[in-house]
């Protein structure tokens, strides 16, 4: 078997017990852990200038090597070009996109200087798996410099129709570089036609068989494989963190109430504004549950370096105060919100606290928090997942009530309803999720990509 270098933005900090807010670490870890090998990126550190070295440290079977960014690379490539140009195109957001060639500029040198680092650590034989928005030329550049290796990629967002990607200025240089890959994988199959439209319309390509296709003189597959999580172990830890003195705690706090429960990173393509006006419109409502029923929303901040960040940031701190302020009592806040951070195994305690998790994204890859809450929960007494049918999760977890996270009245209606719910039901439903989500969990997604970019070439 070749060995398996994973290249990704970030790599996660060596010390696991250290909190990882972003499903794409979470889930390269848990794949990598199994298979061995390299992982390979950014440290996460900022340097005004930075050292040229990349620090390999070994963990078990894998080895993390990582290199610093300079502070101008930071800005133009990872705020600049990935955070406020790609992000909000990829999420269907038009609106908070920012265009500018000098970000682009740095991102494509960032992109370049990604693939000079990693030239000096891989072998021949080793299978290349690129990751995510922040590196969609790296197969390119790494095809500039000779290098033959089979070369995957993942998108873990999601990516949009043709119309939208035909605003950024820049579409064909970046778009090009997708077919520099030999294997191409998305969470969903709309995100895949968004792909396969640009290279048939837009580039004048053609399909060569199910999923391969030529354009611009390439070859290559795309291909759906949609994420999973470790299930086994997320059993493990959420058992054993329900039992733990927080759990208490915080059973103590709800003095009986019921809690619905939501974990995001802090970003706009989340829909917590949607989210916090569908929780106080189910206090009008259902007016039943005031006094009865809280919503705990841990709202990890990120990227506070892009503005639209402080600014979703100002809107729902508005928006928690003036439903606290509406329906509060002097014993009781209907809106918990936190702006922190969790480890993983506390937060999985927390999913299994909660009667209701309500995962209602505007648009997302796929959201590993929705397959984390099922399979945290106690499989004799299971909460019900409310999930937006605009998450690529929608596709994975059937049995979990969709939602339109624009229709707040809508929303408010599906929390009551999963309020409402009779064990029996609510049992049946998380087997059949927990069975789908088993059947496609982690380390399957990872053996299926692998095996499949091992059949490289498709020329
Ligand atoms: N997460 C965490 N601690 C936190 C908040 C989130 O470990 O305080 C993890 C969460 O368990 C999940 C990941 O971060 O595995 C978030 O992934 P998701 O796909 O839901 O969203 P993304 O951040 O990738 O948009």
């Amino acid at each position: 078997m070749s060995r398996l270098v994973v290249v990704s933005n970030r790599v996660a900090p060596v010390d696991e017990t250290k909190p990882t807010s972003g499903g794409l670490a979470v889930a390269v870890l848990a794949a990598l852990k199994r298979s061995g090998g390299i992982w390979f990126g950014w440290s996460g550190d900022v340097a005004d200038v930075p050292g040229e070295a990349v620090n390999e440290v070994r963990s078990g079977k894998l080895t993390y090597a990582t290199f610093d960014l300079s502070t101008r690379d930071h800005d133009e490539y990872y705020n600049g070009f990935a955070n406020s140009t790609l992000w909000p195109l990829f999420h269907y957001r038009l609106d908070l996109a920012n265009f500018s060639r000098r970000n682009y500029t740095g991102y494509r040198r960032v992109n370049a200087f990604f693939a000079r680092k990693l030239i000096d650590l891989i072998e021949p034989d080793d299978l290349i798996w690129v990751h995510d928005y922040h590196l969609i030329p790296m197969a390119e550049e790494l095809r500039r410099a000779g290098v033959a290796n089979r070369i995957g990629f993942f998108l873990h967002t999601p990516l949009p129709p043709l119309d939208l990607l035909l605003a950024l200025p820049e579409h064909r240089e970046l778009m090009r570089s997708f077919f520099a890959y030999d294997l191409i994988g998305f969470q969903t199959a709309a995100d895949r036609r968004g792909l396969l439209d640009y290279a048939i319309q837009e580039a004048g390509g053609e399909m060569a068989g199910d999923t391969i296709f030529r354009a611009l003189g390439r070859t290559a597959s795309a291909e759906v494989h949609p994420i999973g999580v470790d299930t086994d172990n997320i059993e493990r830890m959420a058992a054993s963190a329900a039992a733990a003195r927080y759990g208490a705690r915080l059973r103590t706090s709800l003095g009986g109430r019921r809690l619905i429960v939501g974990v995001d990173r802090l970003d706009y393509s989340k829909g917590l504004p949607e989210r916090f006006m569908a929780f106080g419109h189910l206090m009008n409502a259902y007016p039943a549950n005031r006094n009865r029923v809280s919503l705990m929303q841990i709202a990890t901040p990120t990227r506070t370096g892009v503005p639209e960040y402080a600014e979703i940031r100002r809107t729902l701190e508005t928006l928690a105060g003036h439903v606290n302020g509406e329906f509060s009592d002097f014993d009781w806040v209907p809106i918990r919100y936190l702006n922190k951070s969790f480890a993983r195994r506390t937060l999985f305690g927390l999913l299994r606290s909660a009667q209701v998790g309500l995962v209602t994204p505007l648009r997302d890859g796929m959201n590993l928090v929705a397959m984390e809450y099922i399979a945290s929960q106690l499989p004799s007494d299971p909460g019900v997942l409310v999930l937006s049918r605009f998450a690529g999760a929608a596709w994975s977890i059937p049995d979990a009530i969709i939602v339109n996270p624009y229709d707040t009245e809508g929303v408010a209606e599906a929390i009551q309803q999963a309020l409402d719910m009779p064990r029996q039901e609510r049992v049946e439903r998380w087997q059949a999720n927990m069975d789908a989500l088993r059947r496609n969990d982690v380390n399957r997604w990872r053996e299926t990509f692998v095996a499949r970019l091992e059949e490289a070439p498709f020329a």
